[in-house]
């Protein structure tokens, strides 16, 4: 495995950072994990001006230009032959001599990425998952995507202690978003509903890409909160995230949704996704 940290390419085991960066000690620091299709970047424009402002708001300085990240995205990609699976991307604000709260008044950044190769469709997009709830307990600035994971790392092992492979995550009677994604329910009556953007939840690039999709089709997406007795009562529910591209909901706590199978309107957005992808999934 071949690495990106600060400005030289090398293999992860002699990858070294600082005991004392701030991403370890305070997780001062912004991520990005944008999905490989095809040997392509899948949405990195949406990824780039996400990072961008994320490190804006955590007084990180942005290190490179947007076409300069593109590149080292692409030269790691190649490096490591990765066709399919995710790069993980970490800007943290950096070492210094000492552990003060507030730091120097100018951060020099680490940058580090790292490939995982792994099958983005697969049998989670074609059976679903199970999702259960919990108490959304995370900060308030989830609109930007920094490291403030450990209430997400968390969910994931109580969802994993449930039987289950994802958190619905609730706040003041309504669902904010899964533990790494945005959460999607169609009702009854066939309306699409995510929910709308605010400091509440990360507004996801592909969240982003499907509601373009839908809306060029001439479908209406509704962009508001709903509540976990929608869910319940939701014909289908599906996820979206870079990680899992589009996942069907198909059981929620101990409930089936619908029928217990993804339905028509997950299948339609899977294959819009798909087919922006450039992905054959005809069989
Ligand atoms: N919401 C949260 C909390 C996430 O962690 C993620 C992705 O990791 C998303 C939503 C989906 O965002 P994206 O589609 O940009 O991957």
């Amino acid at each position: 495995d071949i690495v990106y940290l600060n400005g030289a390419f090398t293999q992860r085991q002699d990858a070294r950072i600082s005991p004392l960066d701030r991403g370890f000690l305070f997780a001062h620091a912004a991520y990005e994990v944008t999905a490989v299709y095809g040997g392509r970047l899948v949405d990195f424009e949406g990824h780039v001006s996400r990072l961008r402002n994320t490190l804006d708001a955590i007084a990180i300085p942005n290190p490179h230009s947007a076409a300069d990240w593109e590149d080292l995205h692409v030269q790691l990609l190649h490096r490591n032959g990765l066709q399919e699976g995710l790069i993980y991307l970490q800007v943290t604000a950096g070492a210094y001599d000492g552990r003060d709260f507030a730091g120097p008044d100018v951060f020099t950044p680490t940058v580090l990425l790292f490939a995982d190769h792994r099958p983005l469709i697969g049998p989670v997009a074609e059976h679903g998952i199970r999702a259960i709830f919990l108490n959304d307990i995370r900060w308030r600035r989830r609109d930007i995507k920094t490291t403030q994971l450990l209430s997400q790392a968390l969910a994931y092992r109580s969802a994993r202690e449930a039987g289950a492979q994802t958190a619905f995550m609730v706040e003041d009677g309504y669902v904010t978003e899964a533990a790494s994604a945005n959460s999607w329910i169609v009702t009854e009556d066939d309306q699409i509903i995510t929910r709308n953007l605010s400091s509440d939840i990360l507004p996801g690039i592909t969240r982003a890409h499907v509601i373009a999709r839908l809306r060029d089709r001439g479908l209406t997406v509704e962009e508001r909160a709903f509540t976990p007795d929608e869910a319940y009562a939701a014909r289908e529910i599906f996820t979206t995230s870079a990680g899992a591209m589009i996942a069907p909901v198909v059981q929620l706590e101990d409930r089936p949704v619908g029928d217990g199978k993804p339905g028509p309107v997950t299948r339609l957005v899977q294959r819009l996704y798909y087919e922006a992808l450039g992905a054959d999934v005809s069989k």
